[in-house]
This record gives C-alpha cells, structure tokens and sequence, in this order.
C-alpha cells in the first residue's frame, strides 16, 4: 500500500498526511487568522486535507523569517561546499520517502504513482544534487579595468526569494525554483499551488531534518490573490521565481513593477507544436505523440497539444493514433495499469470539456474521446480532434488536458509558419530521419526548447525556459544560479 496509506470509499488509497500547517522560520504554525482551506482528491472530488490558508499577515512573518536568516543567519555566509552537504543530504532524505511523496502528489494532483516514484521524485532529487554540486563554484571574474586600477566581479546572493509554483509538477517545480536558490545561498519563500500543497510541506520538514537553518526555506500555502499577491507586493522580497500562467505572469510583472521592482523569472504557459515528417516511422511518431499530449493527462506546459502530419503520412498516422488514444487507460493513478489518472480539479475538469464543446462548434472533427470517462472524480477521455484551422481556440489557446489537434501540411516552409503562429514559444518537437529538416526546422522554431525523435527529455543540465509570451528566464543549467545572484564590481586603486 502506498505511503502507509488507508483503503477509502470506493476503494481508492488515500496517502496518511502528516504536515497541514504553515511552515515559518522551522516550525509548523496555524495561520494568524486561524483560517484553513481544503484541498480535495480529484479521483474522488472529496476533501483530502484542511491546510493552514496564509493570508499577507502571514506572508508577512514568512518574509521576516527569511530576511533575518539571510541577514543574520548562517545559510549566506557557509562556504558553498557546506551548502551543498546539506542540499545532498535533504537530497538523500527526499529518495528514502519516495513512495510517500509520490503519493501525496498522487492523492492531490492525481498524478500517477508509478510516475512519481520513477520520475517525478528523482528528477527533483537530481536537481538538488545538481545544484548541491554547483554551490562551491560560485565565482567572479578579473576584469581588465585601464589604468591604475585592478578590479573583480563577487557573485552575491540576491537575498529573499518568493517562489511561487503550479500544480501538474508540485515536486518537481519546489526543487527547479528552491535548489538554485538555495545554492547561491538565497533565503525562500515558497507558495506551492492551492490545489496541490501537501508535497512542499513534507519538503519543509525534511529539509529540517537535513540541517538547513530555520527561516531559510518557510512555506506558505493559500491563494494566489491573497498569499501570493502578498509575496509580489512585498517590499523585503527581492526576486521572484514564478511558474504558471502567463495571465498570472503579467500580474506578477506589474505587482513587482509597482512595488520595489523586485526580480522577476517567468516560466509561463505554451501550445507547442509536435511536427511529423513523411519519412518519419509512423507507429513511433504515433506513440511520441501519444506521450506528448497525454502524459500527465496533458496537463504540462510543454505538452504537444498541435500535431502537425506531412500529408504523405497523414492518413495512416491519424488512424493509428485514433487507436493509440483509445489504448490509453484512465483510471485511480494509484493503479499501475492506468496511464492517466484526473484532471486536477473541478475547475479544470470543466475548462477542459468547455475546449472540446469550443472545437465541436468551431467546425473542428472529433474523432475520439471528449467525454468525462468516469461518473465520479474528474477523469477525461484522451481526445483526438481534425479538421483543424489555426485560427481556432482549440489551436491557439492552452487547454491543459488531454485533447490533441492534428493538423495536416505540405512543405517545411508551411509548417514553421504554422508551428510559430501561436504567442507562445516554450518548446517543440520534431520527428525525421533528415539532419536537414532538423537543422532548418529547430532554427526557425521559437522556442525554448526543441526535442528531436524525442519529447520530454529533460536534464537539469539543458537550460528550460520560453520565447515569446511563455515567459523569460531559464531554469536548468547553470545559468540558472544567475537569477538568484547579483554581481558587484569592486575596483582598488594600485
Ligand atoms: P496559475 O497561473 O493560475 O497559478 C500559478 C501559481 O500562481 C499558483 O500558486 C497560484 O496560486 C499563484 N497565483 C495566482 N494568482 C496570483 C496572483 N495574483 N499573484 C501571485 N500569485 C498568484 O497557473 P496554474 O493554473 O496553477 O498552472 C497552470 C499554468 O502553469 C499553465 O499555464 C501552464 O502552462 C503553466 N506552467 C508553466 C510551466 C513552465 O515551466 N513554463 C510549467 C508548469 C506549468
């Protein structure tokens, strides 16, 4: 049973709870207005834990913790090497509670279990490790400054850091933000995603556990215009480090613009596109694209939710990936048969169903799937449409669930036109056997990232972040140590 949890109703394993409170300067405490939210099981729709709701005055303390540890504490001023030890040992912590952590994300975001433990997880703790390695490389430069002069370049950490984050990743997105950040020697403020808060409490604690100080990572779950509005308005926040929505990004912008022009990195929503050439192998093209919009019940930002067929191919590959679709079992995410669990919750359940009515009356094709797939929880049917324009909001906007738009075109030329015409720019994919098409298709794309016979490889070492309205600012790589560092000149007189 997964994460010593119980046998509900209906059969489904609810994961035990340990962490429901705020998490300020090392300990767990109730919010200051006592206020809790629920947070509910999407296989089922019911509440599965009342968690401490952070409103400013909260946030507040949060922050104050994180000045003092970063001003005071010891956390900025160990050497990168010590750092870097506990960040491995919280490391190690986290890959001992796997099957825990996989199941509280399962039971709040119905992600699946097997997933979390193979993936999600240990691409959380590989990150750490990453940045656990980079904390004792932190280093300026000489610079070549004329006359009677020397100078050099300090790398400094930025200071507070509010992270604010999704719910499809909750693991993966507290470690993309929290690792770097705590490397350079930041102090955090972390908002996990009201619908998904569990994880990042249990993070909290282990990281406690791991030996690092108290105020250096607080936790404050509750609402985006509340809590989280709070953290971007802040005037002692020094950075923020947000993923989720562009809407939400645009807001993010002004509230810092507004307040004392903190930093901002947006990693924001996307429509990618997943190309397919006529000399691609179609039954591998098929099951890419298959994992492309379906994974995570196409909840990704990345998703290949517009699939664009040479003509040459397009007949046989819309065929078989009918039946790739219908081979695709949505059930409990606790089931190691099931290859896609709900939609997050009610509100996205119903935004997804509202797309598929959008593209039925656009003039779009539906040729399987568009129905909820069960009576109770928020499970959808993997659905293929066709006949679809570019103009149509099923091809424009990001849906952010399982429904795929197959689109055919003719010559290289059309499809980077096609590919580029969306205002996001996060990631693509390509599938050909031709260097050609791959070298004129990844150069001309706009994107962030482009995968090519391949789709989701991710590594902390490739740089992920967007073009265009899919934000700016990378994760990943090493690069990414710069959003959470300042760099001071200091020049002397010879
Ligand atoms: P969202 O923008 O609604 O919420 C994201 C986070 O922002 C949540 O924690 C939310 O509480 C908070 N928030 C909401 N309003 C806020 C406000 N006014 N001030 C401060 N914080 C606020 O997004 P979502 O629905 O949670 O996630 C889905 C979106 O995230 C999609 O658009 C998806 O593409 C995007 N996403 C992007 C990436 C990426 O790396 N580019 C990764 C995952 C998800």
């Amino acid at each position: 049973m997964a994460g010593n949890g119980k046998a509900a109703a209906g059969g489904v394993v609810v994961p035990e709870i340990k962490y429901t409170k705020l998490f300020i300067n090392g300990e767990f405490v109730d919010a200051v207005s006592g206020k809790t939210f629920e947070t509910r099981d999407p296989r089922t729709g019911d509440v599965l834990a009342h968690v401490a709701e952070a409103g400013k005055a909260d946030v507040d303390l949060a922050v104050k913790a994180a000045r003092d540890a970063f001003e005071h504490g010891k956390w900025p001023r160990m050497s990168g090497y010590e750092r870097g030890r506990i960040m491995n040992k919280l490391a190690d912590l986290v890959d001992q509670h796997t099957e825990e952590l996989a199941a509280l994300d399962g039971a709040d975001a119905g992600k699946l279990l097997l997933l979390g433990k193979i993936i999600d997880v240990p691409a959380a703790t590989q990150m750490l490790r990453y940045y656990a390695g980079a904390a004792d490389k932190i280093h300026g430069d000489v610079l070549r400054v004329s006359g009677k002069y020397q100078g050099y370049t300090l790398k400094e950490p930025i200071g507070v850091v509010g992270v604010i984050i999704p719910w499809n990743f909750p693991t993966m997105m507290f470690f993309l933000k929290v690792s770097p950040a705590l490397a350079a020697g930041c102090t955090v403020v972390v908002k996990p995603a009201e619908q998904t808060p569990l994880s990042a409490l249990y993070y909290a604690h282990l990281a406690k556990l791991a030996g690092v100080p108290d105020g250096v990572i607080n936790v404050v779950p509750g609402f985006g215009h509340t809590a989280g509005a709070a953290i971007t308005s802040h005037m002692d926040v020094d950075s923020v480090a947000f993923t989720g929505s562009t809407e939400i990004g645009r807001l993010i912008m002004e509230s810092a613009a507004r307040s004392n022009l903190k930093t901002v990195s947006l990693e924001l929503g996307g429509k990618s596109p997943l190309i397919v050439f006529d000399d691609a192998d179609v039954d591998m093209a098929v099951n890419l694209s298959r994992l492309a919009i379906f994974f995570n019940k196409g909840e990704v930002c990345v998703a290949g939710s517009r699939v664009y067929v040479q003509e040459g191919i397009y007949d046989e590959f819309v065929k078989k990936a009918v039946e790739a679709a219908q081979s695709w079992k949505v059930g409990d995410p606790f089931d190691v048969t099931t290859n896609m669990g709900p939609q997050v919750d009610k509100e996205q359940f119903e935004k997804v169903l509202k797309y598929i009515e959008h593209g039925k009356s656009e003039g779009a094709t539906l040729l399987t799937g568009g129905k909820p797939a069960a009576e109770k929880g928020y499970y959808i049917e993997p659905t293929i449409f066709v006949d679809v324009t570019d103009d149509m909001k099923i091809a424009q906007e990001e849906i952010f669930g399982p429904v795929m738009s197959l689109m055919k075109f003719k010559t290289v030329d059309e499809v980077i036109e096609k590919a580029n015409c969306t205002k996001y720019g996060l990631a693509a994919g390509i599938v050909t056997k031709s260097l050609d098409i791959v070298n004129r298709v990844s150069r001309s794309v706009r994107a962030g990232t482009v995968w090519v016979n391949c789709y989701f490889a991710f590594d902390p070492d490739a740089p992920f972040g967007g073009y265009k309205m899919s934000g700016f600012g990378r994760d990943q790589g090493l690069a990414a140590m710069d959003k959470y560092l300042q760099v001071k000149s200091v020049i002397t007189a010879l």
